[in-house]
């Protein structure tokens, strides 16, 4: 338990109705005496309390007042949360009274989140996960993060690792006291689990980085040649589509941006915008920039011109059978004919786009689903499950018995470091640095 007792606003900045003034630590409850002129409340029960000065000369606000007695609260500590009236004037006096009371000390990012897992309120796949809950902005990542945080991943690789201990167990135990009726071991016995433990993490990570896509956006790039209605189409994605969850400029000058929200998933379209005729060395980066970006993205839009049907030379080769293949301005007349599959549209009469962003929808939702088994969400995890693997895979091969219980242990070490459970000093910072004050 830590000796400090910490203090932030967990709600957001800025004028509002109410704000809530989080306390956590051994502190809290003499902080709120200090605070009130009666006694501490029952815990989990909201009171009305006036929040005064130290001195009792002025009184600070009307507050809510709820104490949380540990090892009940979010912390597992003593927590107190005042909801007061959300001005600036009446958090600046209170974070005055606050910071002049003797063990207090404002938080540091995510120290609530991290002192829950230290006493063992949450793991650490679900305190990202509650990281990832506060920070979603669709549907697809709200419904991502919320399993997480209750527990869902913990849950998979728990098991997996609870398994594994077995197994050592096992292994150690046959080092110890060799049993005689078991030909080949105790290794050889456990073999054919241990590769159906293998198979089933290989599966886990096979998944297209479908969770991590669903955090950070799926990659959506339009190629084409100049003047074929790129931007336009970016341009009306952007303006049509309600939920449009913020714009940016891109990486580099030439490309532009746009974060959408399509059917609840988080859709990056990126528009290779001042890509001109290869002529000089300028437009040849261009080009390259353009190009290097299409192979990198998870869906590509071919686009060309009803009156301009060509696909420049360098994009040819980047078409794969699931992109997208679109031939704007048909409203010009023309041919729209395209490969088959392909999308004819306008751009400036709409017609044609209802069906073409209902066919992008359809698409995105089949590589993102959230509906089915829930997916790693983080590099951190894919690495340590990596790990895991390769020390499986090690097991399998290994022919001694000490050598194969330390492939086990190091396996078991690996799925222990995504949940917290074993040397995670290392990583802790990593997990908790992102969150912000008051978290
Ligand atoms: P980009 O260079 O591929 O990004 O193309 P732009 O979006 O800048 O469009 C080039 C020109 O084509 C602009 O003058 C647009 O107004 C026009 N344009 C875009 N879409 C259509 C369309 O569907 N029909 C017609 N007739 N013109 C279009």
């Amino acid at each position: 338990m830590s000796s400090d007792t910490i203090f932030a606003l967990a709600s957001g900045r800025g004028r509002s109705g109410v704000a809530v003034v989080r306390l956590s630590g051994p502190g809290a409850t003499a902080s709120l005496a200090a605070l009130t002129r009666q006694e501490l409340p029952e815990s989990h029960r909201a009171v009305v309390r006036d929040i005064v000065t130290i001195d009792k000369k002025t009184i600070i606000d009307q507050s809510l007042v709820i104490f949380f007695a540990e090892p009940n609260s979010f912390t597992g500590e003593d927590v107190v949360e005042l909801h007061l009236h959300g001005g600036p004037a009446i958090l600046t006096a209170l974070f005055d009274q606050l910071a002049g009371l003797k063990g207090l000390r404002p938080a540091d990012p995510g120290e609530y989140t991290r002192r829950a897992f230290e006493n063992g309120k949450l793991d650490l796949t679900e305190a990202e996960g509650l990281g990832d809950l506060v920070n979603a902005e669709t549907e697809a990542q709200r419904h991502q993060a919320l399993r997480q945080m209750r527990g869902a991943l913990g849950a998979i690789y728990d098991g997996w690792r609870s398994e594994l201990i077995g197994s050592l167990a096992h292994l150690e135990a046959d080092i110890d006291f060799p049993d005689e009726d078991l030909p080949g071991g105790v290794a050889a016995a456990i073999s054919p689990r241990i590769r159906e433990l293998k198979t089933d993490l290989e599966t886990h990570l096979a998944d297209g980085h479908r969770g991590e896509k669903i955090r950070d956006g799926l990659d959506v790039v339009i190629i084409g040649a100049p003047n074929v209605g790129k931007s336009s189409l970016l341009n009306i994605l952007a303006r049509r589509d309600a939920a449009i969850v913020s714009e940016q400029a891109g990486t580099t000058r030439d490309i532009v941006e746009v974060h959408l929200d399509l059917a609840g998933y988080p859709v990056t379209i990126a528009d290779t915008a001042g890509l001109r005729d290869a002529g000089d060395m300028i437009e040849r980066e261009g080009v390259r920039r353009a190009r290097a970006r299409a192979e990198l993205a998870d869906i590509r839009i071919l686009m060309t011109a009803a009156d301009d049907p060509v696909i420049p030379e360098d994009f040819a080769d980047l078409h794969r059978p699931e992109d997208f293949y679109v031939i704007n301005k048909i409203d010009l007349g023309g041919a729209g004919d395209g490969p088959t599959g392909s999308l004819s549209l306008s751009v400036k009469t709409e017609a044609g786009l209802e069906e073409f962003l209902a066919a992008l929808e359809t698409e995105v939702v089949r590589r993102l689903d959230v509906s089915g088994a829930p997916a790693l969400t983080q590099l951190r995890h894919r690495l340590a499950l990596e790990e895991c693997v390769a020390a499986l895979e090690r097991f399998l091969v290994a022919g001694e018995a000490e050598l194969a219980a330390e492939d086990v242990r190091l396996a078991v070490r690996a799925l222990g470091r995504i949940t917290g459970r074993v040397d995670v000093e290392d990583i802790l910072d990593v997990v908790f640095g992102d969150f912000c004050i008051g978290k």
